[in-house]
């Protein structure tokens, strides 16, 4: 398979200007998948101005024929779905039945619901003053940057790209430096289908070199960032020179509250796909398990035997079920926060360690950890972004909803009953943009996906992405208004 390792500018693939490269690797062996071009900030400026260039013709282009380009690229995915789910699966470790059967149908998914929306986003007339039409139109913001963190990086294209496009504006896109391959792939097919140059630009950089600089961009109009709340605060620090608009999709620490009158088999196996999906390298990943105490013993014999029994592996083969995370050093993080839990009196009951299957050695395997701990611990306040849960235990509806909201993030949360009043008094009393009920971390690219709190602000997909890539302009007209004049002579 041909990889594309050049930077994405102006609608040519080029090398950066100052010769650097990043060495991207497979976190199955640790080998080296490619060195790709890194982009620094003299790429960052070609590509901000290739965008500022593209953004008047772009934006007056019939919303009808942006959303036919996006539907377009939509269908180009589809049919490089297989290439571009290896592709993923060889750069971030996710199982190649996942990269297959979830995240590139989501993403062919996302481009087409945004397609369609692009003529959509209709405007408003406003009841004023007789003799005065008042009506406002969404207009697009400019250039976007958009910076995404490793754990989905081809869904992300869809999820950044989708609505900004669709309303109008140009993209500038950094990609993780750890995953850049898919996103690369993607922009060979933007090109493919015919986009005009400079709408789209995708540069792979560092985050602290390329992305603090697109950050900080006069002549970008908004950053929309994936990825840590540590990183969410560097954003919005630099956007202040242009106060350009910023949206926060940021860390979770997700509640799974399991209550005594839920059902055990479903909740076990929702739970464990809530945590364990995708190594546990999820933001919405259900990472604080919170069982009532009557059933926590039952429901941890169930879910113990099934975490067990996942099959760790490599991501190409079909039959993984577990793959690597996506490098050495996030690995070694999560193996220290076994050490974290220990020092503060937690009990690891499985995992905690690499497999002992000598042929996963050289790769970032991490077993499914299970570790039960106190509330007030750093393991279930802080985001370990790994197949690692935490275990506590509850006896009552208040004191699970003060746990539940008892972190700074307030992204996800999920809760397993077949209590109706319960399920909807416990989810309007959960501090977070989204809750699951009898399952979790269903997303769909109508809803809008995003955080409270320390987990951010601004949502992706559904049509409040839409208005998020727009502002509001009132236009006045005086058709027929008699309108003394406020000085007299
Ligand atoms: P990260 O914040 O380290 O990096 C994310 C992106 O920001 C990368 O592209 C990186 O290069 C860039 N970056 C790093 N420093 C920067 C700086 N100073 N200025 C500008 N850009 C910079 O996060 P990560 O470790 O790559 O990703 C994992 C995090 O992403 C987790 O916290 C996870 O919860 C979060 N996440 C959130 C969502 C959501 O929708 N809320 C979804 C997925 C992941």
């Amino acid at each position: 398979m041909k990889l594309q390792t050049r930077l994405f500018i102006g609608g040519e693939f080029v090398e950066a200007r100052r010769g650097g490269t990043i060495e991207t690797l497979n976190p199955h062996d640790n080998s080296k998948l490619a060195a790709v071009a890194e982009a620094t900030e003299p790429d960052v400026d070609d590509a901000v101005s290739a965008a500022s260039k593209a953004f008047p013709a772009w934006r007056d282009t019939a919303a009808a024929d942006r959303g036919r380009l996006i539907a377009k690229l939509a269908d180009a995915i589809e049919a490089h779905r297989d290439e571009l789910a290896e592709v993923e699966s060889l750069d971030t470790g996710h199982p190649i039945r996942d990269t297959r059967n979830l995240d590139l149908p989501r993403t062919v998914a996302v481009f087409r619901y945004f397609g369609g929306m692009a003529d959509k986003l209709q405007g408003s007339v406003i009841p004023v003053e007789q003799g005065l039409l008042n009506y406002v139109v969404r207009e697009p913001l400019g250039v976007v940057g958009q910076i995404v963190p490793w754990n989905f990086p081809v869904m992300f294209t869809s999820w950044k790209m989708g609505p900004a496009l669709a309303a109008g504006n140009c993209v500038v896109l950094k990609p993780a430096e750890l995953t850049p391959l898919s996103s690369l792939k993607i922009a060979e097919l933007v090109r493919e289908v015919g986009f005009p140059a400079g709408v789209v630009n995708i540069i792979p950089g560092y985050g602290n070199v390329a992305g603090q600089y697109l950050a900080a961009h006069p002549q970008v109009h908004k950053i929309a960032f994936t990825g840590s709340t540590m990183t969410g605060r560097k954003i919005v620090e630099a956007s202040a020179g242009n106060l350009k608009r910023v949206q926060l999709e940021l860390g979770g620490k997700g509640a799974n509250i399991v209550f005594d009158d839920a059902d055990l088999n479903a909740a076990i196996n929702g739970s464990a796909f809530a945590i364990f999906h995708n190594q546990g390298q999820a933001c919405i990943a259900g990472s604080r398990l919170l069982l009532h105490e009557k059933i926590a013993d039952q429901f941890l014999d169930g879910f113990l035997k099934l975490a067990a029994s996942i099959k760790l592996g490599n991501p190409l083969d079909p039959a993984t079920e577990m793959g690597p995370l996506t490098s050495t050093q996030h690995r070694d993080r999560v193996l220290g926060y076994c050490k974290i839990a220990q020092e503060q009196g937690g009990e690891i009951i499985l995992g905690g360690k690499a497999p002992a299957d000598s042929a996963l050695a050289p790769g970032c395997y991490v077993m499914p950890t299970v570790v039960r701990a106190r509330p007030t611990d750093r393991v279930c306040q802080e985001e370990v972004f790994g197949p690692f849960v935490a275990v506590s235990t509850f006896r009552d509806d208040a004191e699970v909803i003060e746990i539940a909201n008892g972190t700074s993030y307030g992204l996800g949360g999920g809760l397993w009953t077949s209590n109706l009043q319960r399920a909807h008094l416990i989810a309007r009393h959960m501090i977070t943009g989204m809750v699951w009920i009898n399952c979790y971390k269903r997303f769909n690219p109508g809803s809008p996906f995003g955080g409270v709190r320390g987990s951010g602000y601004g949502r992706d997909m559904g049509f409040e992405a839409m208005t998020e890539y727009t502002t509001p302009k009132s236009v006045w007209v005086n058709v027929d208004a008699k309108i003394p004049p406020f000085y007299a002579r």
